[in-house]
């Protein structure tokens, strides 16, 4: 078999499986609903500029819940947003992603212990794929939960959410 799939590959074809091309598709156009809740937002936007450039990973900003795959929640989630934050979520389609940035939207971050106002942790509203740390973190901590996204997305197999 191994013989007959390098004789075939050596005539330009490639042999993949169903799962593992429709993963190469989902991961290599990511889309992220485009919103931003505080400080940490800035630095998301910084990636998405020319000097980082998310766009060469495919990871691209929707103006629209319904057209997106991925939410980057990059700011302080007060209780006020949580509400809206989930309403986004259950609007978007599966399969769908959740990234959750900086120190805030993981767990409160400077308002863990006084912040009354702040929900700590966004995984107590929506479900989190992924955790990027800091305050804020830098472009290149938020390409590389991009990234270990991407790693996760590889090994799921999508014919079994359809
Ligand atoms: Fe601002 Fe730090 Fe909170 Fe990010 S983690 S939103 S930089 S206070």
């Amino acid at each position: 078999m191994e013989e007959l799939i390098k004789k075939v590959e050596s005539n330009g074809v490639v042999i993949t499986k169903v799962d593992d091309l429709l993963n190469w598709a989902r991961l290599s156009s990511l889309w992220p609903v485009s919103f931003g809740l505080a400080c940490c937002a800035i630095e998301m936007m910084g990636s998405m500029a020319a000097n980082y450039d998310l766009d060469r990973l495919g990871v691209f900003p929707r103006p629209s819940p319904r057209q997106s795959d991925v939410m980057i929640v990059a700011g302080t989630v007060t209780f006020k947003m949580a509400e809206r934050i989930k309403r986004l979520y259950e609007q978007m389609p599966e399969p769908k992603y959740v990234i959750s940035m900086g120190s805030c939207s993981n767990c409160g971050g400077p308002y863990w212990e006084h912040g009354y106002h702040v929900v700590k942790g966004v995984d107590r509203i929506i479900p989190v794929d992924i955790y990027v740390q800091g305050c804020p973190p830098r472009p290149e901590a938020l390409i590389g939960g991009i990234i270990e996204l991407q790693n996760k997305i590889k090994t799921e197999s999508i014919l079994t959410q359809m």
